[in-house]
């Protein structure tokens, strides 16, 4: 309470137990008072009575405090007799001029003087009037809108005695939820309907809504909900769920305009305009519901040829498997590989690989029946079921058809492209009775149709599946084997031929085993190509070997072999120029092994980088000629220092007439390119004299040495003496 108010009060207190007296007429004063004698004392009883007017004007001063709602009684004449805290709170800015005994119209005037009532700004009296007009002949309640913003609802009675009880609301923050509600819905892009809970008619809509439907507002609200599709059957609200909001369900719905969507609606209750409603929203979730249904087909298929994926193959397959546990029919799958896949992408681009991938995907569901499932599981691996076999045959004849198919050239962006593919077969139930073990043993014979020659096709073996978890054995100890640093290159001597003297020593990689003993790397190279292991096997050989030849006498030189792989990944001129530096060993006394495959590509990244590393001095070989596709055009693509016939046409050799014919050929051909020319497996002394007959430069082989430890190599060039270095067979 504001102590002028508490000042106030206290002057008015006799008018105000005047006030209550004439209001009540009957004073609390009077009937509390026992009635005493006059002669007792007239100014005692008046006393008496005072002061309990006193504490009954206390007490209503208390009680009206508490309210929440302003409250203010007025006289007949519209004079103030008692307000109570809220009403002095709620007119702040005109409490100064609230006094017991003054007229409301005399504050409102100076308050409308002083500007608090914005409304009246311009129509000061005309205002006034009509706020007398309303308070002394209540009616409606009405609002008032305050300088500082504030709405005040204002609700007067007339009481008994002609004087009026008025009642103050601030429902500032009611009008602003209903603003923001007017807002939110009038200007909502999604269409909304508020319609009555009982009567289920229509109250309002947004213009989205008017849109939505077609019909005017007017229209709207001569209808009952139900009228509209989309409500006809069931409503989506109702019972003790509908205060929450919820997703209804889905419908499908022709708008207005004829277009068929997909519709949602939620629904919440509210009160509208003091009666209990619910406001639906009509949600257009067609995008979503065909984004939906775009995620779950790009869930099952395969983004790049629309066919189904490994999860659908497997979902089919497994369906089949059961139909065909029933009837004992056979199931084949046939993993199809596309050959060399990657050279396309590397050297036409990957927009052209793209489409030689889905011209595959054509030609293979072209050449099945429709009811054969196709899918494509990798990038370059496509698989189908074969059903309904009558005869083994079968299989391989489709196997034929789908290579055939994917034989014949493709004209893309102008390149006409060749391709082929290699397949593996597995056939149910004999080579596994669920999808998973049918997949992968297909798998399996795939890599083996890869291997034997592509283009081809490979059933599945039994051996096909232990010889895969023996691989797998070797990776896991070759990587403890990494760990623990093991491996070891040996050194095989290389023999020139003229001189009888070692010209160098071949470093081939040796893994102890703690049971198997020394492991060939003709089995674990393949496992390390395939892990990636090669790369840091092949650095590790590389910079050892530099280390040892690096101490050897006479300049010999050491021959390091190399994976295509090293070509691939890592930086391979890094590697060799840091084994050199590190070694210190000239790089003219570093030989770098390669063999056809890396050329087979014909990757101009390979040609370069073996061009660089040959500016370094370092020489190169060409390992294992013969045994690829020895095409003579890998001799013209890069000017190699040495060319190493491969073994099997020296095994024998002497027996053996072609074999002869091929050694021969390669030797004048290396003579006739300058390129010294080495025998590779030479075991007997029948061999060496043949070749060295024939004029080759250099030989290597079990006659002279196997491959030893460095120690035992430096015992025997020790041997040998330090003669120089010796002259290459060839300049
Ligand atoms: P390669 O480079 O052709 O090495 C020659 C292979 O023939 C060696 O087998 C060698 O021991 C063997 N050999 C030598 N003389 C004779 C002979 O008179 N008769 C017979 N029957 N064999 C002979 P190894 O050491 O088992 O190596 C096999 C292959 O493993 C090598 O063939 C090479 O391609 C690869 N390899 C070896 N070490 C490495 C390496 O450090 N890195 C890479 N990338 N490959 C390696
Ligand atoms: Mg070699
Ligand atoms: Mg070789």
């Amino acid at each position: 309470m504001t102590s002028k108010r508490c000042a106030d009060s206290r002057r008015s207190k006799r008018s105000v137990a005047k006030g209550i007296a004439k209001a009540g007429g009957k004073s609390p004063v009077r009937s509390k008072q026992p009635s005493r004698p006059i002669a007792a004392g007239r100014g005692r009883a008046v006393e008496a009575a005072l002061a309990q007017a006193r504490k009954s004007h206390e007490r209503l001063r208390e009680a009206i405090d508490i309210l929440p709602q302003g409250i203010v009684f007025l006289d007949s004449e519209g004079r103030y007799i008692l307000w109570n805290k809220r009403y002095a709170e709620i007119y702040k800015a005109s409490a100064d001029l609230f006094k017991p005994g003054a007229r409301m119209q005399d504050t409102i005037r100076v308050g409308v003087a002083r500007g608090d009532y914005p409304e009246a700004i311009g129509r000061e009296d005309e205002w006034i009037a009509e706020r007398m007009r309303r308070l002394f002949h209540p009616g409606h309640s009405h609002e008032q809108v305050l300088a500082d913003g504030r709405c005040i609802q204002i609700e007067e009675r007339t009481t008994s005695d002609g004087g009026v009880i008025g009642l103050r609301v601030d429902i500032t923050e009611l009008k602003q939820r209903e603003a923001s509600f007017r807002l939110m819905f009038e200007s909502n892009p999604v269409p909304m309907i508020v319609c009555a809970l009982q009567t289920e008619r229509i109250l309002a809509v947004n213009d989205a809504a008017v849109e939505h439907y077609g019909y005017s507002p007017a229209e709207f609200a001569e209808l009952s909900i139900r009228r509209l599709q989309a409500f006809d059957t069931e409503l989506p609200w109702g019972g003790e769920a509908s205060r929450e909001e919820r997703a209804a369900r889905t419908w499908k719905h022709v708008k207005a305009d004829g277009s068929l969507i997909d519709l949602a609606i939620y629904a919440r209750q509210l009160t509208y305009n003091g009666e209990p409603a619910v406001l639906l929203a009509l949600m257009d979730i067609t995008e979503r519901k065909r984004a939906e249904m775009r995620l779950a087909f790009m869930a099952h298929h395969d983004g790049l040829t629309g066919l189904p994926n490994r999860n659908l193959l497997r979902k089919r397959l497994d369906e089949l498997l059961a139909q065909t546990r029933r009837t004992g029919e056979k199931i084949a799958v046939l993993f199809i590989g596309v050959d060399h896949f990657k050279a396309v992408n590397d050297t036409l681009g990957h927009a052209v690989g793209d489409k030689l991938l889905r011209g595959i995907a054509r030609r293979l569901r072209s050449t099945l029946r429709e009811e054969d499932p196709l899918a494509r599981l990798n990038s370059d691996e496509f698989a189908v079921i074969q059903t309904g076999i009558k005869r083994p045959e079968d299989i391989t004849l489709l196997a034929k058809r789908l290579l055939n198919a994917i034989a014949e050239p493709y004209l893309l962006e102008g390149h006409s492209v060749v391709a082929s593919a290699s397949i593996g077969i597995a056939v149910a139930p004999l080579d596994g009775d669920d999808s998973e073990k049918l997949l992968m043993n297909a798998d399996m014979a795939l890599s083996r149709a890869k291997k034997d020659s592509r283009g081809s096709f490979s059933f599945f073996e039994v051996g096909m599946d232990a010889r895969a978890q023996a691989r797998r054995k070797i990776e896991t100890e070759l990587r403890a084997a990494l760990r623990h640093d093991v491996l070891r290159p040996y050194y095989q001597p290389l023999i020139g031929l003229e001189t009888g003297r070692i010209t160098g020593s071949e470093a081939l990689v040796r893994w102890p085993h703690p049971e198997r003993g020394m492991i060939s790397p003709a089995e674990f190279i393949p496992v390390a190509e395939d892990t990636g292991l090669i790369n840091v096997i092949g650095a590790q050989v590389l910079r050892q070997a530099c280390l040892d030849a690096a101490r050897w006498p006479g300049g010999v030189r050491v021959a390091v072999n190399l994976s295509p792989l090293q070509f691939r990944v890592g930086n391979l001129m890094a590697t060799v120029m840091d084994a050199l530096k590190q070694s210190g060993l000239p790089p003219r006394r570093l030989e770098l092994e390669i063999t056809e495959t890396l050329l087979l590509e014909k990757s101009s990244q390979v040609i370069a980088t073996l061009h660089a590393l040959r500016a370094l001095g370092v020489r190169i070989s060409m390992d294992d000629f013969g045994t690829g596709y020895s095409s003579l055009s890998y001799l013209r693509s890069f000017p190699f220092d040495k060319i190493k016939i491969d073994q099997s046409f020296v095994r024998g050799l002497c027996d053996n007439r072609d074999s002869q014919a091929i050694v021969r050929a390669i030797i004048s051909l290396g003579i006739g390119l300058g390129v010294t020319i080495t025998a590779e497996g030479v075991e007997t002394e029948a061999e060496l004299s043949w070749l060295r007959a024939e004029g080759c430069h250099e030989a290597q082989g079990f006659l002279f040495s196997p491959a030893r430890p460095n120690e035992e190599i430096r015992g025997l060039l020790d041997l040998q003496g330090s003669a120089g270095p010796p002259e290459p067979a060839v300049a």
